[in-house]
């Protein structure tokens, strides 16, 4: 009882800091315009079969991105190898992370499915953060650089 309580006031303040960010980027979760994988898992709340994902072994510094819509989610210094065959972390990057229940998270910006999540991850959270690899794009941070860049010219 004592565990769940404390686990419950983690989760409030998690879901506390998250507010809508400023620009709203629409992306359209459509059969259509998504090839069937990423379908599956953004709309469907497909899980991939464990280690099979481009990113349960992963240990590069950089980014974690929405692979729809680009948004932050998480940072390489919060993943850590929980031998479960998915992508895990620890937390979420601030306002990324849409947490609905225990089970489900979602990208707060563009509203795709990403994957799990529990309590029994490491300090100082106790959560672990299941995510589908193909609900992720990777970047180094000089990757980020260039595409800051880009997006300025
Ligand atoms: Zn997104």
């Amino acid at each position: 009882m004592k565990i769940k309580f404390q686990f419950n006031k983690i989760f409030e303040a998690i879901n506390k800091n998250l507010i809508k960010p400023q620009k709203k980027l629409e992306i359209r979760l459509d059969r259509l315009s998504m090839d069937p994988h990423h379908y599956w898992i953004a709309v469907a709340k497909g899980m991939e079969r464990p280690f099979t994902g481009e990113f349960w072994n992963h240990d590069q510094q950089g980014v974690y991105q929405c692979f729809h819509c680009k948004n932050s989610l998480f940072q390489s210094d919060t993943k850590y190898q929980a031998q479960t065959g998915y992508a895990s972390f620890f937390q979420h990057h601030k306002n990324s992370v849409k947490i609905i229940d225990i089970k489900e998270k979602f990208c707060m910006n563009c509203q795709s499915y990403i994957g799990q999540i529990s309590k029994d991850g490491p300090p100082p959270t106790f959560l672990r953060y299941s995510i589908n690899s193909g609900a992720l794009r990777f970047y180094q941070p000089k990757q980020i650089k260039q595409l800051q860049n880009q997006s300025q010219k």
